[in-house]
């Protein structure tokens, strides 16, 4: 490995030498202040101000429904498989025929992502067969204790839509017609 041998910069010999010196570091660093007043600053006042996050932002996960409010997940642990950090947990159970919660055979009696661990790859997402785990635009997640990082399928899922749809070819929601 080859050395560089650093100098010290020559002494001023004498008073005006050492003067011109000391000017010349101070017109330095005026003008590297001067340069920065112009230059649009990468700070911003957050949270007062919000940061514009790029389009395809992973945050926090979403378990999504069906426009007839059934839950898109039906426990098929793909998720949790994929998971290179072993982030999910999912523990399936059979739908209840008279009331199902999804509408597949199964769904998710259990739904758990660890957020310590997870390192938004996104990978749960593209297994998911029935899109229903999604990473949504929400990143503010720091939290004081490490039990409040764990968020369980009720802080997940979807808000369950306000209107019924008329013509859902889902099960549960079946337009008149058809029953007949
Ligand atoms: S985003 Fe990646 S690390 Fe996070 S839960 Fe999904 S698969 Fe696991
Ligand atoms: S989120 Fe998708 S992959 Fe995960 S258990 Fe539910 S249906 Fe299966």
């Amino acid at each position: 490995m080859a050395y560089v041998e650093l100098k010290a910069p020559p002494k001023p010999s004498n008073a005006v030498e050492e003067a011109l010196a000391d000017f010349s570091a101070i017109a330095k660093g005026l003008g590297v202040t001067l340069r920065h007043m112009f230059v649009k600053p990468v700070t911003m006042q957050y949270p007062e101000e919000r940061p514009e996050l790029p389009a395809r932002h992973r945050g926090r996960h979403e378990l999504e429904r069906h426009e007839n409010g059934l839950e898109r997940c039906v426990g098929c642990e793909l998720c949790a498989l994929a998971c290179p950090a072993k982030a999910i947990f999912v523990e399936g159970a059979e739908n209840p025929p008279d009331a199902p919660v999804s509408i597949g055979e199964r769904y998710a009696k259990t739904w758990i992502v660890n957020m310590i661990r997870c390192i938004f790859c996104g990978f749960c997402v593209e297994a998911c067969p029935t899109e229903a785990v999604q990473l949504k635009r929400v990143f503010e997640l720091a939290d004081y204790t490490r039990e409040s990082m764990i968020y369980t399928k009720e802080m997940l899922l979807a808000p369950a839509p306000k209107k019924e749809p008329e013509d859902s070819w889902l099960p549960g929601f079946l337009p008149e017609a058809a029953k007949q």
